[in-house]
């Protein structure tokens, strides 16, 4: 099977590289790492009061399912796992209403309007782009 090796995107032309030929479950679980550890570099779990610096993880604020928010840092907060767990998983409403004070929603909520499907070179700039970020 042939593959394109290039892409023109709205920032200039794409190459494809080392994702060649991983599976785009690789690549998404891949992407899911690194998305997490670019949260966690915030350092401190971001629910005021708290500012634990150890245990901490990810917390998407739309579900992973929306894959074109799935690994972009404005849909994601960086929260100890007592926080991830027993506040924004037990209480969605007043972890939402917290999000609003501190994210945008206008933009999360463009965001969540694409409905073209995410390819594996879309995936690949994602991951790209968080890489150097
Ligand atoms: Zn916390």
């Amino acid at each position: 099977m042939e593959h394109r090796k290039a892409y023109l995107t709205p920032e200039g032309i794409y190459l494809r590289d080392y994702f060649m030929n991983t599976t785009r479950k690789t690549l998404s679980n891949k992407l899911d790492k690194l998305f997490s550890l670019k949260v966690r570099e915030i350092g401190y779990c971001q629910k005021e009061g708290c500012g634990k610096t150890d245990g901490l993880q990810c917390a998407h604020i739309y579900s992973r399912k929306n894959k074109w928010l799935r690994w972009n840092l404005e849909n994601a907060v960086c929260l100890c796992s007592g926080h991830h767990m027993f506040w924004a998983h037990l209480e969605p409403a007043e972890f939402i209403r917290w999000c609003m004070k501190i994210k945008n929603f206008d933009y999360l909520d463009k965001l969540r309007q694409i409905n073209r499907p995410m390819k594996e070179f879309d995936m690949q700039e994602i991951y790209d782009r968080l890489k150097v970020s």
